[in-house]
């Protein structure tokens, strides 16, 4: 009949948690950080199964072959855990030659084990323990001081690095690593334990139990809290670390999580509004997001924050069974932006205005080089509109008239009246001949006194007859001047195309000349080339 002691049995079930977690961690094999967790497991199992064959067999020698045999799984489960939470953490394979330099002292550490009756390096000596629980007393070497110090280094090393990345995480994520944190907690307690001798059994062992502790720990938290299912560590950190705010919704409108970004933007703190919902921040925003499940962008006003706007591009976010399970939204001050924008469009409204009003100035300032001042007729830079007018007269194969108008004896008008008085009736004149001409008909102030009418398709007897009717009625414009009416006569010279030339210009020669003929005979009177040659 075998006695069964306390120890044994606390093996017994450790080995048997060390196979549940190997059972629940197999599945997740496939997983970054995968492979060393199944290599942990197995290490473990198989340092507590040798364990238990060396508690089991009583002769001496069998038993140190068994912690020989113990000494494979021991060696290894620690490197085996760091590197998983190397990998986890970081959601990156480790490098070839960090897993080599992982694992050098474990390996020596094994050959050491095993050529320990030529050097006694691991266990200098043995006597017996307690001999009721059959435990056999391991002197150790230095050796194994090494190797114990080394198990330090790696888990001060673990704990350094899960500490960082705990401080780094977000509230779920961090949840998770404190569970690793505890979970390896385990065997650095029992193997400190062990090492100062401090066991209730002397010689007692119970590293490994404090192991499978940890195994049995990360078994729990792969199935309750998906430990290795979890959103790649190294993704979360690129999420805090985004410019852009990041807001997670579940489907009730709740605040599920939130980076650091939007921390910042909002002023919000992850322990208030967490689980808060959101309406209560952005009461419109509910109704927005929820309406569908594609990808939607709105500006929304930061409420109470007059001016400052928010950009909100919201998508879903599905399980693996493609069931809309929360929303993403990611969240931009846009403010600056869109003030940028309407800085620009008012600037370019400004520009056209200008452009409108520079258009207008242009219209205007051609319109005074083309036109006098004092009267508003046309000035005597008209050679163009003249040359239009008589190219088409040629082209319509139409007569056109000149009328050549001086007003008689002006300077003495002005040195009797005033200046200002022959400004009034060089006025009063050029309204009259604008009322009386037709719209085709052209009126310049060619010089002092002097107004040249232009009429298109008009014969030469017609424009006499209309000169004639300027004439007439000039003498009855009614200027008055010192309380007394004024009267002046015009003389006026008339040409007309074909008759008195061929072109623009000796149709003007022409006019002059008629005009200068009747000044000559007396004035007041209207004038044509044939009338002055037949006289
Ligand atoms: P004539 O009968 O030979 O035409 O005699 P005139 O005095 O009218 O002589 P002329 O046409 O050669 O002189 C034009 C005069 O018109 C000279 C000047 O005193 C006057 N005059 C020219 N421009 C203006 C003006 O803008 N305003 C006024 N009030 N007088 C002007
Ligand atoms: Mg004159």
């Amino acid at each position: 009949m075998i006695n069964i002691h306390p120890h044994q049995i606390v093996l017994i079930i450790g080995t048997i948690l060390s196979l549940i977690v190997l059972m629940v961690g197999w599945p997740r094999r496939k997983m970054m950080g995968g492979f060393f967790f199944i290599a942990f497991c197995f290490s473990v199992t198989e340092w507590q199964i040798a364990s238990i064959v060396e508690s089991f067999v009583v002769d001496q020698s069998t038993k140190i072959l068994w912690s020989q045999i113990s000494y494979i799984g021991f060696v290894q489960s620690n490197p085996y855990l760091l590197l998983f939470l190397f990998t986890y953490i970081r959601q990156r394979k480790v490098t070839m030659r960090m897993t080599v330099s992982v694992m050098i002292i474990p390996v020596l550490t094994l050959i050491v084990a095993w050529t320990n009756s030529y050097t006694g390096w691991l266990w200098s000596g043995f006597s017996q323990g307690s001999i009721e629980n059959n435990v056999l007393v391991y002197h150790h070497g230095f050796w194994f001081w090494l190797h114990t110090i080394y198990l330090y280094i790696i888990f001060v090393s673990g704990f350094i690095y899960l500490i960082r990345a705990i401080v780094l995480a977000v509230p779920p994520i961090r949840r998770q690593l404190v569970i690793l944190l505890v979970g390896i907690l385990f065997p650095v307690v029992s193997g400190t334990v062990y090492a100062l001798g401090w066991v209730p059994i002397k010689g007692l062992d119970i590293t490994p139990t404090g192991l499978a502790f940890t195994g049995a720990f990360l078994a729990w938290a792969l199935i309750r809290y998906q430990l290795l299912d979890l959103l790649p560590v190294a993704r979360t950190a690129l999420i805090e670390q985004l410019q852009d705010g990041v807001i997670v919704l579940d489907m009730n409108g709740r605040i599920a999580d939130i980076n650091r970004s939007t921390q910042k933007l909002l002023g919000w703190d992850p322990k208030v509004i967490i689980g808060k919902p959101v309406d209560q921040f952005f009461p419109e925003l509910p109704k927005l997001v929820y309406s569908t499940n594609r990808p939607l962008r709105r500006e929304i006003p930061l409420p109470d924050s007059p001016g400052i706007i928010l950009e909100f591009q919201s998508s879903s976010l599905f399980n693996q069974r493609k069931d809309e399970v929360g929303k993403l939204l990611v969240v931009r001050d846009v403010t600056s932006r869109n003030r940028a924008e309407a800085d620009l469009q008012n600037a370019n409204l400004q520009l056209k205005e200008q452009l409108a009003k520079n258009k207008l100035l242009q219209k205007k300032l051609e319109q005074q080089a083309l036109h006098d001042s004092l009267t508003g007729l046309y000035n005597r830079h008209i050679d163009e509109i003249l040359q239009k007018e008589f190219s088409r007269a040629l082209r319509e194969k139409k007569p056109i008239s000149l009328a050549m108008i001086d007003i008689d004896h002006f300077k003495k008008i002005n040195d009797k009246f005033g200046h200002q008085y022959g400004d009034k009736l060089l006025k009063s004149f050029s309204e009259y001949i604008l009322s009386t001409i037709r719209e085709e008909d052209l009126a310049a102030r060619f010089g002092g006194d002097e107004i040249m009418l232009v009429f298109p398709g008009m014969s030469q007897e017609n424009a006499v007859i209309k000169a004639e009717e300027i004439r007439q009625n000039f003498m009855k414009l009614a200027v008055v001047a010192n309380q007394q009416q004024v009267s002046t006569t015009i003389t006026v010279g008339v040409a007309t195309f074909p008759e008195n030339g061929t072109t623009m210009d000796e149709l003007i020669r022409s006019a002059d000349w008629a005009l200068y003929a009747a000044k000559e005979e007396g004035r007041n009177q209207v004038k044509t080339m044939s009338m002055v040659e037949k006289a």
